[in-house]
């Protein structure tokens, strides 16, 4: 007998199977006339970019995005089943596989309370282990604990919430080696915050492991997760799963949110999460409430004296934080927010941060013939991560960004197949919004800037940041393109950012080697950049007679 032939419910076997791959199959929708499923055949009354074809039923499994998110966690197709969230997934192992009355939920307190929940609505019995006074994860206690019981399911949540303790996947490996009779349900919802490497890859035999869309891909709100394991218990959890659980509109904002040009601003966004949340503990370490500071995923787990007065002081600021007396009698989970989040936190908190207002934005521009996100931050020197599909291009904001003395994470998906054009652009043009949005109200910018590189090549930038579009090229180029940028395009680009950043550039360059004056039109442009953008000694000082720039 096969491990869900063993521990399966018996009215979930007597199911008739779910053909999973002729619900992989199912001819797209759109591509035939549906007079199958009573659907309304006029386009749904909603504006905008919500008028997808919402009139009509979603893919039961949508291939694509089960395609999407195997390949995202390196795992086969077969293995993982789209869920609405994680939770859902969650749900529907409890379902498959706990009898009411009879079988056991075992989880590692304190942690996610959704186990028991599932665990207790549908009649199952919940067991719980205990991380140690310390928050740690004892592996022999965790197993001597459940053994006993043969639990149908245990979950082991890593890293933990609430208290960001993280599961060794050697330790989760030897559990499941321990108790065959059991599934191992590894909750990696924090995964992409960790330094734990995914046991998704291992999902087999009674391993289970559950992803999610909803923290680090911001799509909370579209519930987006799936569960990866032995085929055989995905067959299992399909019978269990609705008709159509995920909506489309959720199906098409996943695709979107996972397209491969999004992915440097995803990894971006997390590693400053990350990095923040380890600035924001040093800083609560040092107040005098906090008795105890814990970090795991993008959240920090405290201990404080007085979580009433607490509770009062942040209704009072407008800010919600998740106290978790169970966990622990002072336990707050705070999750890392914006710049500006994290500092209203800690005012709360009795900490100024002196910091200047954040000069980081991200902007997303996308238009029928490029896709655009860009990242920027005035006030970091790292990251740099750009993709134009124009590796020379690349090299050439790259350049910008380096002499300018900013953070730039860039990536554009364009019509290339057609031309370069729209894509260089356009990202000239996301990028010079970028920076104008960064700028903020211009409090403190040098607003000039000038530069004069010497090479063979002579080139000079010379920008202000005045606020009024204008943009003046002098030189030429004798070679059609260099490194697949046509040399048309670069005073093009020059333009195109004096538009959008509301920007005087003037740029002069002579030489004899075409790639030496476009290089050096870029370095000096980040050069006379970065001395517009510095910020000088009086951060409320307009650079402007006027009172406005
Ligand atoms: C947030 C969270 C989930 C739920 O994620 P959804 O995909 O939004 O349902 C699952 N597990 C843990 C530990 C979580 O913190």
């Amino acid at each position: 007998m096969s491990l869900v032939q063993r521990l399966a419910r018996p009215e979930i076997l007597a199911l008739p199977p779910t053909d999973v791959a002729a619900a992989q199959k199912g001819a797209p929708i759109g591509s035939s006339i549906k007079l199958d499923a009573n659907e309304n055949p006029f386009a749904p009354l909603v504006g905008g970019s919500l008028a997808a074809s919402i009139n009509r039923y979603p893919e039961p499994q949508p291939a694509a995005l089960r395609q999407r998110l195997a390949d995202l966690y390196g795992v086969g197709p077969e293995t993982l089943w789209v869920t609405r969230g994680s939770d859902d997934a969650i749900d529907l192992l409890v379902r498959a596989f706990c009898r009411p009355g009879i079988d056991k939920v075992a989880v590692v307190e304190p942690t996610f309370s959704a186990y028991a929940q599932f665990a207790r609505i549908q009649g199952a019995e919940v067991i719980a282990a205990r991380l140690t006074e310390e928050f740690a994860f004892d592996a022999d206690a965790v197993f001597a604990a459940v053994q006993p019981e043969r639990p149908k399911l245990l979950f082991l949540c890593t890293p933990n919430n609430p208290t960001g303790t993280p599961v060794d996947p050697n330790d989760a490996r030897r559990i499941a080696a321990a108790l065959p009779d059991t599934l191992v349900v590894v909750d990696e919802a924090y995964g992409e915050f960790a330094e734990e490497p995914s046991l998704a890859g291992e999902a087999a035999g009674n391993l289970v492991v559950l992803r999610t869309l909803s923290k680090a891909y911001g799509l909370a709100g579209a519930r987006v997760g799936c569960a990866i394991a032995d085929p055989e218990i995905i067959e299992l959890i399909a019978r269990v799963s609705p008709p159509y659980p995920l909506p489309s509109l959720s199906i098409a904002a996943a695709l979107d949110a996972l397209s491969p040009e999004r992915m440097p601003l995803h990894a971006e966004r997390v590693a400053r999460l990350v990095a923040y949340r380890e600035v924001l503990a040093d800083t609560l370490r040092s107040v005098a409430e906090v008795r105890s500071v814990r970090t795991g995923g993008n959240f920090l787990f405290l201990e404080v004296d007085d979580p009433t007065g607490l509770a009062q002081r942040l209704a009072a600021a407008g800010i919600r934080l998740r106290f978790r007396p169970n966990a622990a009698p002072g336990g707050v989970r705070v999750t890392v927010g914006t710049d500006a989040e994290n500092a209203a936190m800690l005012a709360v908190f009795g900490v100024a941060s002196g910091d200047k207002p954040s000069r980081r934005v991200e902007l997303v521009r996308d238009t029928k013939e490029t896709r655009i996100a860009v990242a920027i931050d005035l006030d970091r020197s790292e990251p740099r991560r750009i993709s134009t599909g124009i590796g020379f291009y690349d090299h050439m904001l790259d350049q910008v960004a380096a002499h300018g003395g900013f953070a730039l994470t860039l990536a554009c998906a364009g019509d290339l197949a057609i031309d370069p054009h729209h894509s260089v652009e356009d990202v000239a043009l996301a990028l010079g919004a970028a920076l104008k949005q960064a700028l903020r109200d211009k409090r403190g910018i040098g607003r000039f800037g000038f530069a004069l590189p010497m090479d063979e090549t002579r080139a000079e930038v010379l920008v202000d940041l005045s606020g009024r579009p204008f943009c003046k090229f002098e030189g030429t180029f004798e070679t059609e393109a260099v490194g697949g940028l046509p040399t048309q395009m670069v005073p093009h680009i020059f333009r195109s950012l004096a538009d959008a950043m509301g920007a005087a550039i003037h740029v002069r360059v002579d030489g004899d080697n075409d790639h030496h004056k476009v290089e050096g039109c870029f370095k000096a442009f980040g050069r006379a950049l970065r001395m517009g953008l510095a910020l000088g000694g009086d951060a409320s000082a307009l650079p402007s007679t006027k009172g406005m720039l």
